[in-house]
């Protein structure tokens, strides 16, 4: 059983594990939020706890527009699942406009959002992806030459520290390894 300071402290270093486990209630401002929401804690004395939405609501609560705790566990909009498709079947560079096209929401909301739920932005996101294909096309056989600019990166440098990076191995290395398997 976890006490309402346990229960405290979990919602202060919003840890997502504890999702759907409890809700934070607050007072104040009668609004309820899962323990992963990253708007501020707020005093120890205004927050209730609850072990459904249900106990939160029947108290006059709402659900929180930051975590969306209202929908949980269905808290991704559907304007980002669209752009986590686009994402995924698009290995080149996907601009801002492209985006807001794709989703019917503001760039600031598309950051704002990947950022708060996802930790890592929206060009971070689809930059992993590009590299996973990426590094398909080496071992695949593809030129190296050619990848950046099938993946969209600018320059062959700059694509050689992503790889790097993403991969703790160089494109050239990942290649030949592939061919003295
Ligand atoms: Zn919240």
């Amino acid at each position: 059983m976890l006490s309402k300071s346990d229960m405290y402290e979990i919602s202060r270093s919003c840890d997502k594990s504890f999702d759907g486990i409890f809700y934070m209630g607050v007072i104040t401002t009668k609004i309820y939020c899962l323990p992963s929401c990253k708007a501020r804690t707020p005093l120890y004395k205004n927050v209730l706890f609850f072990d459904d939405k249900h106990s939160a609501i029947d108290y006059g609560l709402r659900g929180c527009k930051r975590c969306r705790s209202e929908f949980f566990p269905n808290t991704q909009p559907l304007w980002l699942n669209k752009l986590l498709d686009m994402m995924n079947n698009m290995s080149n560079k996907l601009d801002k406009n492209t985006m807001e096209e794709i989703t019917g929401v503001n760039i600031s909301t598309i950051r704002r959002y990947f950022q708060s739920y996802l930790n890592i932005t929206a060009f971070a996101y689809h930059r992993k992806i590009r590299l996973k294909h990426a590094r398909k096309l080496i071992l695949e056989g593809e030129s190296i030459l050619d990848i950046p600019y099938i993946t969209g990166f600018e320059s062959l440098s700059g694509f050689r520290s992503a790889f790097q990076q993403e991969f703790g191995i160089n494109p050239g290395e990942m290649k030949h390894q592939e061919h003295t398997k």
